[in-house]
């Protein structure tokens, strides 16, 4: 694997809603617009799509260059050819998320109602909401499921109600330095965080984008408190230690003297330029209110789940703790949900899961690398009785547009099987009879069988597609090499 290619240059796309997205709150958000951005193919079965949910002020934009920038997307470093988050094999999709500024309607959008920005008039959205704004996208897309949705920190929270909202189409989950609640003292952090953006002159109730004066101060000041809690005791001392910045000795005034002051100062100040106060405001509380618990029970919330999961923590991370990562496994494997569970052990806290790229390109390949039947197969069950004629078989095909055909018995367990290409030797024979052309010893796979395994198995007997049986010999849905192609080792 490489890690030296990267995505080239990208671009963000737009998908203008032509619907209203109904909130969590019962408030409308009126046809927003999701700025989005993909890398990598589709396969003809899309089943190699993985979704990317970004953190609190990322973005669509998670890999490749943007033309003239000077650096790449957030995610660059596990997005890519040959990367864990392989876009030889995934087609990957990551879209900003509403509320915020980067291109999804946010605060800082016209509000259709008025003609004016939206300002404090933009409705409360959550966590959920943000969900359901990007399954509006997946399905605009035509993406029947995700093979895998991951994310880090408020992208993990997202991830969590994935896995909770849609059981049915989510696979594989990775939910990175997150939690299932926010606690209190982060819902402490962002309400100082507010508090200063809010007691900002220049902030006027949300109402400021008339005037060129932007409450810089506060959101700067929101920034640098925030950036306190993404890293560790250790990495500032690593980075800063108590060193002086541009001097030797204490000025004994209220200048920035430490270089660690220094730093936080720049943070601030450059993250006015990126990103908006209000988006600040609303994406914070979106944060606050996030808890998928029931009756304070873990366990009987994240019961709807299906998909294989991995859950990884960060042992320096003080923000978004491993023992609340470890809570979500217990919950889960009292829950008998197949997971996994990784501790990164680093020194650069919260913010690990945008560095630690060696750590994470293990396990997230590892994990990925284990795909099971059931988290490509389709599960549309078409099957023919045993004694259909040929005609039947061949109009069945047509209308289902499927090549593989099971022939079950009257308890619905497999008997045989019967093929396009078996469909052609009818023709080339002159057979009237569907019993001399169908084959009666079918390979089969079950749910659960690695898709590497069976794989080897189809090309050992050079066939393309495997029905996919239960306990009972019963079809449960199939799987073809369309379903895997990409994901595979080429
Ligand atoms: N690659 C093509 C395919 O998968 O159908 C053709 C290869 S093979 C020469 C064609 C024969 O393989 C057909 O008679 C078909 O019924 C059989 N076949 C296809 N899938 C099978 C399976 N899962 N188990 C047993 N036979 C199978």
């Amino acid at each position: 694997m490489s890690y030296e290619k990267s995505l080239g240059t990208v671009d963000t796309h737009y998908f203008h809603m032509d619907e209203d997205l109904k909130l969590e709150t019962g408030d409308i958000l009126k046809k927003p617009t999701i700025a989005y951005e993909t890398y990598g193919v589709l396969n003809n079965e899309k089943s190699n799509v993985i979704l990317v949910c970004h953190a609190l002020t990322g973005d669509a934009h998670a890999a490749g260059w943007h033309n003239g920038d000077k650096k790449p997307g957030w995610w660059d470093i596990i997005i890519g050819p040959g990367k864990p988050l392989d876009t030889n094999r995934y087609f990957i999709i990551c879209s900003n998320v509403i509320g915020s500024c980067k291109g999804t309607t946010g605060p800082s959008d016209i509000n259709p109602d008025t003609g004016d920005y939206y300002g404090l008039d933009f409705p409360i959205v959550t966590i959920t909401d943000m969900v359901h704004a990007q399954k509006k996208l997946i399905d605009h897309l035509e993406i029947p499921y995700l093979y895998c949705v991951v994310g880090g920190s408020m992208g993990g929270m997202q991830v969590l109600q994935w896995t909770l909202s849609y059981p049915d189409i989510v696979r594989n989950a990775i939910m990175i330095a997150s939690g299932a609640y926010s606690t209190p003292q982060q819902i402490a952090f962002n309400a100082v965080e507010r508090r200063s953006i809010i007691e900002d002159v220049n902030w006027n109730k949300g109402d400021y984008y008339h005037t060129d004066k932007r409450p810089e101060q506060g959101l700067s000041v929101a920034r640098m408190m925030a950036h306190i809690t993404y890293l560790s005791n250790e990495s500032m001392y690593e980075k800063f230690g108590r060193r002086l910045q541009d001097k030797n000795t204490f000025s004994y005034d209220f200048s920035n003297e430490f270089q660690v002051e220094s730093y936080l100062e720049h943070q601030g100040v450059t993250f006015t330029q990126r990103f908006d106060a209000n988006s600040y405001l609303y994406l914070t509380k979106a944060l606050d209110y996030f808890d998928i618990r029931n009756n304070n029970s873990l366990e009987e919330a994240l019961k709807p789940i299906t998909a294989r999961m991995l859950i990884m923590s960060i042992s320096s991370d003080w923000l978004y703790t491993h023992e609340h990562m470890e809570d979500i496994v217990m919950a889960l494997r009292s829950n008998n949900v197949d997971v996994s569970y990784s501790r990164l052990n680093s020194e650069y806290g919260h913010d690990a899961f945008l560095i630690e790229n060696g750590q994470m390109n293990y396990i997230i390949s590892n994990f990925l690398s284990k795909a099971r039947v059931k988290d490509v197969m389709s599960h549309k069950v078409i099957t023919l009785t045993d004694g259909a004629d040929i005609k039947e078989a061949a109009e069945l095909m047509m209308t289902c547009n499927k090549t593989h055909i099971p022939i079950v018995d009257t308890n619905e367990k497999i008997v045989g099987l019967v093929t396009a290409w078996d469909l052609s030797k009818a023709i080339a024979t002159n057979a009237e009879n569907i019993e001399d052309i169908m084959t009666r010893n079918v390979y089969t796979c079950h749910e659960n069988d690695s898709i590497f395994d069976i794989t080897t198995k189809m090309k050992e007997h050079n066939i393309s597609g495997l029905p996919v049986i239960d306990e009972e010999d019963k079809v449960i849905g199939s799987i073809t090499t369309a379903h895997i192609s990409n994901l595979l080792d080429k």
